[in-house]
């Protein structure tokens, strides 16, 4: 299960930034997952409240927010929103969708306390 080690690099990257601001404890994180970065956000929320226990983050809420996937298409030129990879253009059903954004998972925001 990849999002346990989604949740421990998600930790990790919080419980840094918590400390070079000077803050002992982390009260709420905002993740925004792209939605073509294969990720489960129940399966995250999950293994967050698994990992962060003995952390600065222990008992933190979890937030996340879904970001479309954007693509451009090689044949119409149209920029789109995509659910999944492989999907063809809702334009011109072409097949040369390329990805644009959406394949991220990143800290959006957080709240140390
Ligand atoms: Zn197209």
């Amino acid at each position: 299960m990849h999002e346990m080690a989604l949740a421990e690099a998600v930790v990790r990257i919080v419980t840094d930034k918590a400390r070079s601001a000077g803050a002992e404890r982390i009260v709420r994180v905002r993740l925004e997952i792209g939605a073509l970065a294969h990720v489960e956000p129940a399966a995250l929320s999950f293994a967050f409240e698994a990992v962060t226990p003995g952390s600065p983050a222990a008992g933190a809420a979890l937030e996340i927010d879904r970001a479309p996937g954007r693509a451009r298409c090689d044949t119409c030129a149209s920029t789109v929103e995509i659910d999944r990879l492989g999907e063809a253009c809702p334009v011109c059903g072409g097949v040369g969708l390329r990805v644009l954004s959406g394949d991220e998972l990143r800290v959006k925001d957080m709240e140390v306390g």
